[in-house]
């Protein structure tokens, strides 16, 4: 299996996956098609602009059987595209048990030629108690091995449809089902497991019902998860199909999510809208202009007859779903991610609350390019905690001034970067030996001799409504304030202090650390 990142930006990033029918561009979205009926056809969908389609092997071997051995699942569902298989596991999820052995369903992947096989796996779905949810994590750990055992092994046990050359070349990418539901520990161990097995893409198992709930923190947090666990392969996310949750899954690392929402959803006259989903017969006007958006009028799409709807209204919601998809990894390109997740979290409380997520998260900070093209934008005090502004508070942590004798402290102006400006040239003019900063409430303490760095010179912030928020929503400017005297204990720190420095410095450990405090005014610098 080859997988090529060629951007990136929080963990989100655009890459190519190599499969036996060609390559998939990442992030992707893989609509599920069902193997017998199928409301909208998989050739339909390529025009649509979906490259992929998830099938269930397990309906493809009851129905099928031997028919798909022979013809192979492309000319089942009538398509060229890259097929992934699902295992059944979720029927098991739906209606119990099934009758089917993991060796079979494995094999049965292979000689119908899936791109992407999954073994069958248990899922722990939402609400399992932590030892019955470890029971299920076994028993999918035990199948995983045993179809990776089966897979690799030379002895043939595949049938005649079949012969080893050929299945060497449309070998298939094997997928590892992480389960464990929302118990990290599970989910920790689960991904850990399956990777030291050798499975080359991840997939993280149960989020259905965690969506269905809009518990986007939960969800979150087992992508999280699994994410740490394993850090470097491409991530898979079963049923995730909400056009609102795209950008936090793929800005938390999912590659490729697949979900029967467009469908389901239509089947419910259920319109999605880039923000969520409403009932047909309460939409007025269409926020939308596909080709299903501007043939009909909102009343004339609920004249039509029920079939006919749900294909039109199916259709209109694989176009929402792609248009978020194409949204977010254009902001991956132009290094917009955090912005656009966060514009996204004001659609509902509970996606703008499981963002606190991406506060300190080692794997967005990993992906966050060290340099970008354009400024980043810095609006509300959450955005203090980006990783650009973590980064840039960790360097000047480990700056040395030349000279400690004496520290000024001087407001950030419009102009970038700061020893470009007048204010530095006056400023040095008077005190030469001076290690002159400037402050950003959002990035920290900037020393002048780095203040054209990334994001240092390459930002823009709110100045006058930010002015609204309160100084203790910024603790990491007061963090960064205290390292920096504590650490290089000046002998002299002159603070040219605007209002928002003159509230922290009312910190009698901070004003202890402080030797002249300055009104910001024209005469400021005069006064030094
Ligand atoms: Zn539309």
């Amino acid at each position: 299996m080859s997988f090529e990142v060629r951007h990136s930006d929080l963990a989100g990033r655009i890459g190519k996956l190599v499969t036996p029918h060609g390559i998939l561009e990442t992030p992707a979205f893989i609509p599920v098609v069902h193997p017998v009926r199928q409301s909208i056809s998989p050739r339909i969908l390529r025009m649509l602009g979906f490259d992929a389609v998830i099938t269930n092997a397990y309906l493809a071997w009851k129905h099928y059987g031997d028919e798909a051995r022979k013809r192979g699942i492309h000319k089942i569902i009538g398509s060229d595209c890259i097929v992934m298989t699902d295992s059944g596991g979720y029927q098991v999820l739906e209606y119990g048990k099934i009758n089917v052995e993991p060796k079979t369903i494995a094999c049965f992947e292979m000689e119908i030629e899936s791109d992407i096989a999954v073994p069958l796996d248990k899922p722990t779905g939402f609400g399992l108690e932590h030892a019955k949810a470890k029971e299920y994590v076994e028993d999918t750990l035990k199948n995983a091995k045993e179809t990776l055992e089966l897979v690799n092994s030379k002895d043939s046990i595949l049938s005649n449809a079949i012969n080893h050359e050929r299945y060497h070349k449309i070998r298939p990418i094997w997928v590892g089902p992480i389960q464990g539901g929302e118990h990290p520990d599970l989910v920790e161990y689960s991904a850990k497991s399956l990777d030291k097995m050798g499975y080359e893409l991840m997939a993280i198992g149960s989020p259905v019902e965690v969506m269905e709930r809009y518990e986007f923190s939960i969800l979150s947090e087992m992508i999280v998860s699994a994410k740490t666990s394993v850090p470097n392969k491409p991530f898979h996310l079963f049923g995730a199909g909400h056009p609102l949750t795209i950008p936090l899954i793929v800005a938390l690392g999912c590659d490729t999510f697949d979900s029967a929402s467009y469908i389901l959803y239509a089947k419910e006259d259920r319109y999605m809208h880039a923000n969520g989903t409403i009932k047909l017969q309460d939409l007025y006007y269409f926020p939308c202009s596909c080709t299903v958006c501007s043939k009909f009028t909102t009343k004339e799409l609920l004249q039509l007859d029920k079939k006919q709807r749900i294909i039109e209204l199916g259709m209109h919601n694989l176009n929402v779903i792609r248009a978020e998809v194409s949204a977010v990894k254009q902001a991956i390109i132009d290094g917009r991610l955090w912005e656009y997740v966060l514009e996204k979290g004001r659609a509902h409380p509970k996606l703008m609350d499981a963002l606190y997520i991406f506060k300190n998260l080692e794997i967005v900070k990993d992906g966050t390019p060290r340099f970008k093209k354009r400024a980043i934008f810095l609006f509300e005090p959450f955005d203090q905690y980006r990783p650009e502004a973590e980064r840039f508070r960790g360097m000047v942590s480990n700056f040395k001034p030349a000279n400690t004798k004496k520290l000024i402290l001087y407001p950030e102006v419009d102009i970038h970067p700061f020893y470009a400006t007048t204010q530095y040239r006056l400023i040095k003019k008077r005190l030469p030996d001076a290690q002159v900063c400037t402050y950003n409430r959002f990035l920290g303490i900037i020393p002048a001799e780095i203040s054209d760095i990334f994001p240092a010179a390459h930002n823009l912030s709110l100045k006058n409504y930010v002015l609204q928020s309160r100084v203790e929503d910024y603790p990491m400017f007061k963090i960064s304030l205290e390292m920096f005297l504590s650490r290089n204990s000046f002998k002299e720190v002159i603070v040219v202090a605007d209002e928002f420095i003159k509230e922290i410095i009312k910190d009698p450990n901070i004003k202890a650390l402080c030797t002249k405090i300055l009104d910001f005014n024209s005469n400021a610098i005069s006064n030094l």
